[in-house]
């Protein structure tokens, strides 16, 4: 495409203004930038300044003016927005030039660069007595000897210049304080979309940057999870041998063995014992980020789930004479019944375990939480067993993770991991508040609709 426009002088074209039409016009360009700079709060540079450079080249009353931007890396020279240019030129300078600061026709006597290189507005009321030189890219449109004056206002951000907005006048322009100062409001209108835009940029960046980690984290997990399903269903078998050796030992040598040898037997038998125990917590826990085939969406009523829990935990409850309080009617939920079950089981049990008291008590109730999802529903199971200290509310919650030693409760310290697992495939949350000598209560949101797929 060729910009070869005859070089007309724009004045020779306007018919002559009287001083009252320049300042009524001045104000109405006054009130247009004051318009689109107050209104304007926008990321996109390229509407930003297209939107700003007319009205600032109308209140200047400049005959050409461009908003040049330095694009990185190599400093190109991007041409964002042109007035007084035809049509066209501007994408066609983009393809064809984009010239790169440090190249060797960039010179600092042409004002944008010098403005852009100095971090400074230049202004130059007469060409002819300055050494100055523009743009050759530009020569297809602006004939230099065409032009009388200039000012350059250059964008600067963190004290680096990242464009400039130039004017050109065909007739000698005095450069008043008004017009200075709303150059530089303009500056800083483009330069603020510019870190608007920076900063939005910044966030996409590190919203892609998290979801590929989520991503990775995801797969790494499945993986984990295949791993602890199959080793743990592995390690059973080398157990059951264990096992069957002992058995054997003690049926045919029994009676044969000495004291020290009986004991080294039992020692082997507990041992295998808590093996079991961790395999099995293993497997439960491997268990909960599987899907139950065709049972995860089942429509269960708490209630009745709560009334078998109860009766699985019978001769527990019963030794311990612990009473559980349900103290609402609970709701349908939809989820996956064993997988349930096993949350109330495992925070019931604990509620008796962890307890002195003569008749450990366990209240199960509703709650209101503000700004809960209306799909979830919050569970609150309350004992009055020895409670939990602050610092290890969250503590409970990993993996083998105990608070006492073995003799003073059993356990393997993974019901709590397993709890919390299974409840995150629900997109749902566990936390406890608690008093240590006076119990603790354990909060726990579960779905009211279909799992998220
Ligand atoms: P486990 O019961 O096998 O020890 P859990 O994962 O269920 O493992 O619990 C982890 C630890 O949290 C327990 O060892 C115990 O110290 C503490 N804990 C859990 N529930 C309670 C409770 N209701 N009251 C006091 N401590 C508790």
């Amino acid at each position: 495409m060729s910009f070869k426009t005859p070089m007309l002088h724009k004045e020779q074209e306007k018919p002559s203004e009287t001083a009252i039409e320049r300042t009524l016009k001045k104000l109405k360009a006054i009130e247009n930038i004051y318009y689109v700079c107050s209104n304007l709060f926008t990321s996109d540079i390229a509407t930003a300044s297209h939107k700003v450079l007319k009205p600032f080249c109308e209140l200047t009353g400049a005959d050409y003016g461009v908003i040049l931007l330095l694009k990185n890396p190599g400093k190109h020279i991007h041409l964002e927005a042109t007035y007084g240019f035809p049509d066209g030129y501007m994408e066609s300078f983009n393809n064809k030039y984009m010239p790169s600061m440090s190249s060797e026709d960039i010179h600092e006597n042409w004002p944008s660069v010098r403005s852009m290189l100095k971090r400074k507005i230049v202004v130059i009321k007469d060409t002819s007595r300055n050494n100055i030189g523009f743009s050759k890219y530009f020569s297809e449109i602006i004939h230099p000897d065409e032009i009388k004056s200039v000012a350059s206002v250059p964008l600067v951000i963190n004290n680096k210049a990242v464009g400039a907005i130039t004017n050109y006048f065909v007739k000698p322009h005095e450069f008043n304080e008004e017009e200075l100062s709303f150059m530089k409001t303009t500056a800083n209108v483009i330069t603020g979309t510019i870190e608007r835009n920076h900063l939005l940029e910044a966030a996409k960046r590190s919203e892609r940057e998290l979801a590929q980690a989520n991503e990775v984290l995801k797969q790494v997990n499945q993986e984990l999870d295949s791993f602890v399903y199959i080793s743990s269903h592995d390690l059973r078998e080398p157990l059951r041998t264990i096992e069957s050796f002992v058995s054997i030992i003690q049926d045919k040598l029994g009676n044969n063995l000495f004291p020290h040898q009986q004991d080294y037997l039992l020692r082997i038998a507990k041992a295998t014992q808590k093996m079991r125990k961790l395999i099995e917590d293993l497997t439960h826990l491997a268990r909960a980020t599987r899907d139950t085939k065709g049972k995860e969406n089942e429509q269960v009523d708490l209630n009745a789930l709560l009334t078998e829990v109860q009766f699985e935990l019978t001769a527990f409850i019963e030794s311990r004479k612990a009473e559980i309080i349900i103290h609402d009617t609970l709701p349908v939920i939809c989820c996956s019944k064993e997988k349930i079950s096993s949350v109330f089981k495992n925070i019931i049990a604990n509620g008796i375990k962890f307890n002195k008291s003569d008749k450990p008590q366990l209240h199960i109730k509703l709650m209101q939480k503000t700004g809960l999802d209306p799909n979830k529903i919050c569970v609150c199971v309350e004992d009055n067993g020895i409670g939990i200290e602050k610092e290890y509310y969250d503590k409970v919650f990993g993996l083998f993770q105990r608070l006492h030693a073995q003799e003073e409760y059993e356990g393997t310290g993974a019901g709590l991991a397993i709890v919390k697992k299974i409840l995150e495939r629900y997109s749902c949350e566990i936390w406890l508040d608690s008093e240590v000598g006076k119990g603790s209560r354990f909060y726990f949101t579960l779905p009211l609709g279909k799992k998220d797929a």
